[in-house]
Parts: C-alpha cells; sequence; structure tokens
C-alpha cells in the first residue's frame, strides 16, 4: 500500500532494516525527521556516513574507534597485562561505566555459534592469541552467559591454559542469558571482583 509516496516509503523501509526497529518504530522516525528542519536532517546524515567512513577496529583490542588505537589502550595508566575478554563494544562500555576496571579488553565480536554456523575463526580470536604473547598476566573471560557465551568461554580458556596465564571467568550475579549492556554497574562490578579462576 503506497500510501505516502516512493520517498516516504523508502525512507519507512530503510529504516526497518535497523536492528530493534519494527514497522510502527519506523514509521514514527521516518515521520519524525520529516517533520525536522533540514540542517538538522544533514547533521543527522552526515554523522552517520563519517562514523561509518572513520571508525575501525583499535589495532589493540579490536574495540571500535576513529584512531589506530582506542582511548582505552592508548591510557598509560590502564594495566595492560589484565585483558577482558568480552564480546561487543557495548559490553566494553558496560563494564568502563563501572569505572572500576584499570585493565584493558578484547572485543570479539561475536560468540562461537556451532548453531548459527559461527566458528572460531568468525570471531576476533587470532589477534588475542597474538596478544597473549606480549606482557600478560590474567585474561578474564566475560562473555554472555548465554550457551553461545559459555561456549566462547570454554573455548578461550583451553587456548590460554597451556600459556600458564591465568584465566578467570566472571562471576554469577549476572542472569544466564543476560546481555551484559542491560545489566547495572554494580552487578558487573560484583561479577567482575567474584570472578573464578578456570
Ligand atoms: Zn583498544
Amino acid at each position: 500500500m503506497n500510501l505516502y509516496g516512493g520517498q516516504v516509503n523508502k525512507l519507512i523501509e530503510e529504516l526497518e532494516g535497523l536492528p530493534g526497529i519494527g514497522s510502527k518504530s519506523a514509521q514514527r522516525l521516518a515521520f519524525h525527521l520529516i517533520g525536522l528542519p533540514e540542517e538538522k536532517v544533514q547533521r543527522i546524515a552526515n554523522s552517520m556516513i563519517e562514523a561509518r567512513k572513520n571508525v575501525r577496529y583499535c589495532s589493540v583490542c579490536c574495540t571500535l574507534t576513529d584512531k589506530e588505537t582506542c582511548p582505552v589502550c592508548s591510557n598509560p595508566a590502564r594495566d595492560k597485562s589484565t585483558i577482558m575478554v568480552v564480546e561487543t563494544p557495548r559490553d566494553l562500555a558496560a563494564y568502563e561505566k563501572t569505572g572500576r576496571y584499570e585493565g584493558v579488553y578484547h572485543v570479539l565480536h561475536g560468540a562461537i555459534s556451532p548453531m548459527l554456523g559461527i566458528g572460531p575463526s568468525d570471531i576476533r580470536l587470532k589477534e588475542l592469541i597474538t596478544r597473549l604473547e606480549g606482557d600478560v598476566k590474567e585474561v578474564i573471560i566475560a562473555t554472555n552467559s548465554s550457551l553461545e557465551g559459555e561456549t566462547t568461554a570454554m573455548y578461550i580458556s583451553k587456548l590460554v591454559k597451556p600459556t600458564g596465564i591465568k584465566v578467570s571467568r566472571i562471576a554469577s550475579g549476572v542472569p544466564v542469558g543476560g546481555d551484559l549492556e542491560y545489566i547495572d554497574e554494580v552487578t558487573l562490578y560484583r561479577a567482575l571482583e567474584g570472578r573464578v579462576e578456570l
């Protein structure tokens, strides 16, 4: 049904393709955008294009950044010998919000899922292994407590253990199947503090 003409429909369709946006939200967003002053829409569009163009993976931890290395990796005050492994840049942001973690991170960009056909080589594991050749004392596995997160944690611990580097897993307190992003800072910090050695 073409109620608004091709341009409006096209915009709605594009927005509908974004994660978490259903058809109702897409319509709402489309009408909101159309109602904004043109310069404002231009600014939004530009920031999307600029971010897409300039944002890449940090050469050390693989999180998203617009520099060669991200702010955490380039901060001399951070303890480079402790690496927390997370699934996504959003998980990294959640731990940073606690303000209590002084180590660095490694972002996998996913988790191993035999069911979805995602294997170890489909996530940023090789980069983690390379980092272990440096001066690393502990690897804290903070993947989600979903089946995929647990599978990934197991896989990493098997890889790291032979190197003699300490491997730990964040404690329970993080609900099963819980997405780290939605857990409050106190719970996250407790999970980190109560981590158990594998
Ligand atoms: Zn980094």
